[in-house]
């Protein structure tokens, strides 16, 4: 699974890193730190990534496949 967050909707409501503290967090503003990152979530953490991605109000949270085999 991959996750991408828009940095263009993100507007650091904080959920996201709220429910899914393994694999999100929070810069000094309260945005998201990898906001406009696309990056693969490890097998342990596709529960938290979903969570995520139904938890931010702006809908900046984009899951996908996985380009890699493994993950
Ligand atoms: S919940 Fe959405 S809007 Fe809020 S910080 Fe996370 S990605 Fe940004």
């Amino acid at each position: 699974m991959r996750i991408s967050i828009d940095s263009a909707r993100c507007m650091g409501h904080g959920r996201c890193y709220a429910v899914a503290p393994d694999l999100l967090s929070d810069d000094e503003q309260g945005f998201v730190a990898q906001s406009g990152q696309t990056f693969d979530v490890p097998d342990h953490l596709h529960g938290q990534a979903r969570e995520a991605a139904d938890a931010c109000p702006e809908s900046a949270i984009s899951l996908g496949e996985s380009t890699t085999a493994d993950a």
